[in-house]
């Protein structure tokens, strides 16, 4: 029997709508396409099989998977895990061992996660609405070598101490470090200015026009923030010594005004193993940098500040003793 033969007409309403170029133009001039059922392909993850359509109008193939996330990946069922795994201070060579895939699989997936949270990260702040309350400051990490370092602004709300936005850009080595630098690098390139007001300009809509901003006491931030966010009740603090135990971030002793971008940072530092402060895993591409932090951030929002419930809430939920 010819696989034409049994082709059978799909009712209007279950029918997907054809994915090629052709017949998407065709849908958005309100022409309707027809298309019918074209036998089934088994997955090889699974035992499953995926129904195929031929499209009437264009001739193409499409099936039930054309389009999804996971079209074309062998081993899907990996996904959720691995970006457990970038989230909770796994490398990715520890990775392939550990799920038995192999390393080129990780370093995929490493990307196709990454860009997956940028996006889902992107689509959150559209969603989300203005913040009132929000503090800010640098954090920097490597690329490749010491030599070489890279800075990290990053904006958190210091209510609920979500992160709203971070970029990396290139500095230039300080300290000791100048000389070194110079002799075997060249000058490099200081692209923290643009970075924080690209930042910013990202922003704009999600943060509050009269919010309250706190960040630390470095001058160049002042100007950035009035420049965008002229009515802000902006105020700087002094910056105090790193506890040792805290990563660097987390303050010595008393009250920390900004302790929710600091937090937030030791946060980073303790669970993104490439911004661990002494580590073998070090960033050699600065994309990868970008995509494991955003990664990060939506863990970081969506499950880690997301099981604590907030203080008011708890209050109401414990019945009162008084009476
Ligand atoms: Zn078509």
């Amino acid at each position: 029997m010819s696989a034409w033969k049994t082709i059978r007409y799909l009712s209007l309403e279950g029918r997907p709508q054809c994915p090629s170029p052709i017949c998407v133009a065709l849908v958005k001039k309100g022409y309707a396409t027809r298309s019918v059922r074209y036998g089934y392909y088994p997955r090889r993850w699974e035992k499953h099989r995926i129904q195929r359509f031929l499209c009437k109008t264009c001739n193409h193939t499409f099936s039930l998977a054309t389009g999804t996330s996971t079209f074309r990946q062998h081993k899907p069922f990996v996904n959720n895990p691995l970006f457990e795994w970038f989230a909770s201070c796994g490398s990715q060579r520890r990775a392939a061992r550990i799920f038995r895939i192999n390393f080129k699989t990780v370093v995929r997936k490493f990307e196709s996660i990454g860009s997956e949270s940028a996006l889902f990260n992107e689509e959150d702040r559209k969603k989300a609405a203005a913040v009132q309350d929000i503090q800010f400051d640098e954090m920097e990490s490597i690329e490749h070598s010491k030599l070489k370092p890279l800075s990290i602004p990053l904006v958190v709300d210091s209510k609920t101490r979500k992160i709203l936005g971070f970029e990396v850009c290139k500095m230039p080595a300080k300290g000791h470090l100048v000389e070194k630098s110079l002799k075997k690098y060249g000058p490099r390139e200081d692209q923290r200015e643009e970075a924080l007001d690209r930042l910013f300009r990202r922003l704009l809509k999600n943060i509050s026009p009269t919010a309250i901003i706190l960040s630390d006491s470095k001058p160049q931030y002042a100007k950035h923030v009035k420049l965008h966010f002229p009515e802000a009740h902006y105020s700087q603090v002094i910056s105090r010594k790193g506890r040792s135990s805290g990563l660097g971030e987390l303050k010595q002793i008393g009250h920390d005004p900004i302790f929710s971008l600091n937090h937030t940072a030791a946060m980073i530092r303790a669970n993104v193993n490439r911004m661990f402060r002494k580590t073998w895993c070090t960033t050699k591409k600065l994309d990868r940098l970008i995509k494991h932090l955003e990664i990060y951030a939506k863990y970081h929002n969506t499950v880690l500040i997301k099981q604590k419930a907030p203080s008011s809430d708890l209050t109401s939920a414990i019945p009162s003793t008084a009476a």
